[in-house]
This record gives C-alpha cells, structure tokens and sequence, in this order.
C-alpha cells in the first residue's frame, strides 16, 4: 500500500514533501527524539507534591513514648528537610548508608525522605533478626549511622561495639526521653538534631538510577541478601501500586501500614501515600488487636495492609468483643498465602474487601494484584472467591511467565504449575555486592527466577502454589502445600496450619500437616483428615496431624517450614 505523509507534516519533519512517496522509508528517516521535559524521578519530588498540594493532610502516629502523634504533610517536609541539613554536618554524603531500627511511625517516614532524599542510602534493618544476623547484615552495608527507636535501646547496646562502620548512633527520640546511663558512646538524641537545624534546604537533584534505599531478603537459606533499590524503581513501583486495580489508593483514603517499614519499605506505602495525598495512620510498637482496632476506628482507617498472621489476631478480637469496622472498606493481604477461610470472614462478616497481593523483596515488593476483571464481578460468589484467593495479575510494569524444569514455557492454563520469573523496571537484578547476577536467560532477555511455583490462567491470574523448597514431591509428583493449609484453615477449630514435607518410605516425600487448635477447641487427627473428604484429589490428603502449642513464625511473621521440616521430617519413617 502507498503512503504519504501530508505537506505540513512534511514541513514540520523538515522532510522534502517529494521525497515521500512510495512504500519504502526515505533514506532521511532516524529515530526522533521526543521534545518532552526531563526530569529525574527522585523520591524527594514525592514529598514535595505531598506538602505543595496535600499540605494539609495529617500523618498520625502511635509514639513509641506511647501517646498518639499528629501533624501535617507540610511539618513532615520541614522536618525531613532539617533532618537532611544534620545528616550533612554529621558527616552523610552522597551513596551512604544510613541504618535504621525502628517502628511505623513519623520519625522513621522522616528518615526515609530526608536520607534517600539527600542522595544517601536508607537501609531499614529488620529488628526481630538474631543479633548476629543484624551485625552482619550492618557490616555488610557498611551503615554510617544507626538510628533507632527507644525500645531497640537494649539491642543496639548489646550490639553496638561489634558495629564497625557504624560511626554515629541517633536514638529517635526527644532529650526528656534520653536515657540517663547508656553504653553507647556519644549517643545523639534525634530531635536535638532536628532542633539544631533550619528548614532552608533545596532538595539536590540527581539522576534517578542513583540508589536510595536498601533492604535484606530473610536468608532463610545462606547469607541475607541486599536488595538495593534506586529513586527510578521507587517512583515507578508508587505509581504502579497507587493504579485502581492494584491497591486502589487517593486522597480520600487513610491507609495504616501494618507492615513495617521495615520489610520492604511497608510494600511501599510510606511512598506512595505522599504520591496521592492519603492519610497516614502509624501503629509504632502496638501491633496487637486491640491496639489496631482502637486506632482503625478513632483515625477513620480505610485500607490497611499487612500479612496474614497480624489479621489473625486483628479479627480474633473483633470477633472475641463483637465489634465492626466502621470506616476500613479494604485490606491489603499478602507475603503469605491469604487463607480462603479469612478472606470470607473479613468480607461476608465485616464487609471489608480482601485484595490479596503477591511480592518480594526483589520486587519493591509489588508484583501482582488480585482484583476482578468485569466480567468476573457478575460470577457466582463461590466462582468469584476462587479467584480471589488467587494471587492476581501483573500490575503494568511486571512481565511473568512461568517454565517447567527445563526451562521450557508453560501454557497459561490455570493447570500447569512451573517456576515464576518476571522482569520489569523495579525488579532486582543484581544483590548488593553479588558477583554474579541472580537472573536467568529466557527468550534472550533476563529473568528474575523467584523461586515461587505458579499457575497462570487463560486471564492472567497467577496462582502460587508453593515456593519451590517447599513443594513435596510425592512419587515423583508435585502436591501444593497451599491448598492443603487452605483446606485446614477452613476448619473452624484450626487456628493456624502449615503443611511440609516429610520422608516417606515409599513415596519419598508425603504431606505433614502441623496445626494449632483455637483456644478451648477439640479436634482429632481423623476428624480433620475427614474434612479433607471432596475437597481435593485423594492422594493429596495429608498423611497426618501433628498438634503443637505454636507454630513458628520468622521476622517477617511468615511460617518457619524449615524449623518445622527439621523438628517433623522423620514423623512419617517407618510408615508403609
Ligand atoms: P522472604 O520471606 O524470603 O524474606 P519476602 O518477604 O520478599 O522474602 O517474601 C517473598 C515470598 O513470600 C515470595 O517469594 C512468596 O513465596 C511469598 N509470598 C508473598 N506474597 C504471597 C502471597 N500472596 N501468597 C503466597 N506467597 C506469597
């Protein structure tokens, strides 16, 4: 077909209108530069739009000296910016690491602004980590500075000599809260910092790959992990998760980050709330249910965000009072499985909508987002939850796909299970001083292997059904650990179930199933294995019920498998 592009077409593309005819490119044709702006992503240009345009918006926080904390968007920039001023005169430049321990609240928010914001690195440190996991993970960072809250005093004490690179200690608080007697050196109180400072300030500008944050994966096998993140990847990740079908997030919402902000930055949240101007509410140390209901109901919460065990708690005191949410609309859930059990008590109950949510550490966390396409929202309820409880589709951004042993692709079928790999722009591609790149080749581009086996149906809905060290390979075929903890949680005497692996003569490898009861329920091994009945193939049913007092949970309050596997691996030995 010919084409040709119109005189003043021609005219504006400084092309000879003659030279246009025809089906080939002319010889002149180059790529064009588009003649927009350029303007660095920086993370400081979130705070900024947060203070010019939601200047008013409150950010309220449950203080670790135990009263609530409240002011505006606006104080939050003036204080980063003077907090910004005292980094620089303690010594922070550009690509430093600045440490942190501490709690969801408005010093930790200020922290992470005025840090990242400056050019350093904010790396947030996972405080219910072994002491020897936290030097080490310090060390390995090479942090400047330390700051931490009044309740890791005893910690970082116990610790701190063994802290090489740590130069300065900054205890957030106020110098009416300094303590007396310490043994760290020349322990800097936070405020006096912040005292000592003007708010006349320009944040710098730089480019947008340089690093802003950092965060260690669990290590729950080897050394952890350092994720280093860049302004580019945050900005992008906010906008990506802020979108309606991900997390749903405005101006009109009051978001609570139950997550900390110490695993993985609260999934962003601390980020992206500046980026619309939502309400921040902080729980600091009070993590318990009643805690977290007083402040959902008193701060008007509308969405809030955390991991399943936290909602355990959560909804056995709603349910233990007979209360109900009067403002909280939706929930984010994810970093485990949300169990189908829960999902159904938060909406049928309280009519709170459950978004179950999929990430990592490697992904700033956000990769996929459970919520419905239209079509969807007509099914019948029960078509309707078995979507819900999978873990969702791609936010724009996020490329999956999943492949078998081989390497080969696995149909989008909702049957065929395979490793997850992804790629996208706030995805890791190399760990903190890794030499090798964690990636995988796959159709000549490189892809993150998550570890996490998948299905993906014809819609684009992934469905986790284990990582793959938990998977258990019974005579050679996979069973999902999931759907068996699903089917237990569903039980109403089980309070929390984690199904392994363990050896089994014949089979190799059988399912375990490890339960605690809800306190002064009765249930038996068989009666549980008989709820099991129906529900799935046969062969998947567990081989038994072992009943503990608790289940051990790890920093980020996911299950403990390992632990489990090796306290219960040999339960099976000796079986036919
Ligand atoms: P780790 O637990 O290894 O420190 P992360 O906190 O980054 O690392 O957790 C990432 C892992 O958590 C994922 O690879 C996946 O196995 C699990 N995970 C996260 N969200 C979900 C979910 N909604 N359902 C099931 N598993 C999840």
């Amino acid at each position: 077909m010919k084409w040709q592009i119109p005189v003043a077409e021609c005219q504006a593309l400084a092309l000879p209108f003659e030279n246009n005819r025809g089906t080939t490119p002319s010889r002149r044709d180059k790529p064009m530069n588009g003649q927009m702006m350029q303007q660095p992503l920086l993370i400081s240009s979130l705070l900024r739009h947060a203070e010019r345009h939601h200047g008013e918006q409150q950010v309220v926080s449950r203080r670790v000296e135990g009263d609530i904390h409240r002011y505006s968007y606006r104080d939050l920039a003036a204080r980063a910016r003077r907090l910004a001023k005292a980094l620089a005169a303690l010594g922070v430049g550009q690509g430093a690491r600045v440490g942190t321990i501490a709690w969801n609240g408005y010093r930790h928010l200020e922290l992470y602004y005025a840090v990242s914001g400056s050019g350093a690195v904010l790396h947030t440190l996972n405080p219910r980590l072994h002491a020897d996991q936290l030097v080490w993970i310090a060390d390995h960072a090479e942090d400047q500075v330390l700051c931490f809250d009044k309740g890791f005093l005893p910690l970082v004490e116990a610790v701190a000599s063994r802290l090489a690179s740590v130069r300065h200690f900054v205890l957030m608080t106020d110098r009416e809260h300094m303590p007396a007697q310490t043994a760290i050196p020349k322990l800097l109180c936070y405020e006096d910092l912040i005292d000592g400072q003007d708010d006349r300030f320009e944040w710098p500008e730089f480019d947008e790959n340089q690093a802003s944050s950092l965060c260690y994966t669990s290590g729950t096998t080897g050394h952890p992990k350092g994720v280093l993140y860049s302004h580019r990847s945050t900005v992008l990740h906010s906008y990506a998760s802020a979108l309606p079908d991900a997390l749903k997030l405005s101006a009109r919402d009051t978001i609570l980050p139950v997550v900390p902000m110490f695993h993985v930055n609260a999934w962003g949240l601390p980020y992206s709330a500046c980026m619309v101007g939502a309400k921040l509410v902080f729980p600091g140390p009070g993590l318990d249910g009643t805690s977290l209901y007083e402040l959902f109901e008193a701060e008007g919460v509308t969405l809030s965000a955390g991991v399943p065990t936290v909602w355990q708690g959560l909804l056995a005191h709603v349910q233990s009072q007979e209360l109900r949410f009067s403002t909280m609309n939706r929930t984010i859930i994810g970093g485990s499985a949300c169990p189908p059990a829960m999902m159904e008590t938060f909406e049928d109950r309280y009519g709170v909508q459950v978004i179950h949510a999929w990430g990592m550490t490697e992904l700033s966390p956000v990769g996929t987002v459970c919520t419905l396409k239209g079509e969807q929202l007509a099914w019948p309820k029960s078509r309707r939850r078995a979507i819900q409880a999978k873990q969702g589709r791609s936010v724009f951004g996020i490329d999956m796909k999943i492949v078998d042993e081989q390497g080969e692709a696995l149909p989008w079928d909702g049957q065929s299970a395979g490793e997850l790999l992804v790629r996208g722009p706030w995805v890791v591609e190399r760990y903190l001083k890794g030499e090798k790149s964690p990636l995988v080749m796959h159709g000549g581009q490189g892809w993150f292997p998550t570890g996490d086996v998948a299905t993906i149906d014809a819609q684009g809905f992934m469905n986790i059904t284990d990582r793959s060290k938990d998977v258990i390979k019974s005579g050679g075929e996979w069973i999902g650990s999931i759907d068996l903890e699903n089917i237990a949680m569903a039980h109403p005497a089980v309070a929390m179930a984690a199904c392994i692996a363990a050896r089994h003569p014949r089979w190799d490898e059988r399912p375990l199933l490890v339960v605690t009861r809800k306190p002064g329920a009765q249930l038996g091994r068989d009666e549980l294995l008989a709820f099991y009945e129906g529900k799935i193939a046969k062969w998947w049913t567990p081989d038994d019920v072992v009943f503990v007092d608790a289940i051990p949970l790890g920093a980020t309050g996911k299950v403990l498998k390992n632990q489990l596997r090796e306290q219960f691996q040999d339960q099976l030995v000796g079986r036919a």
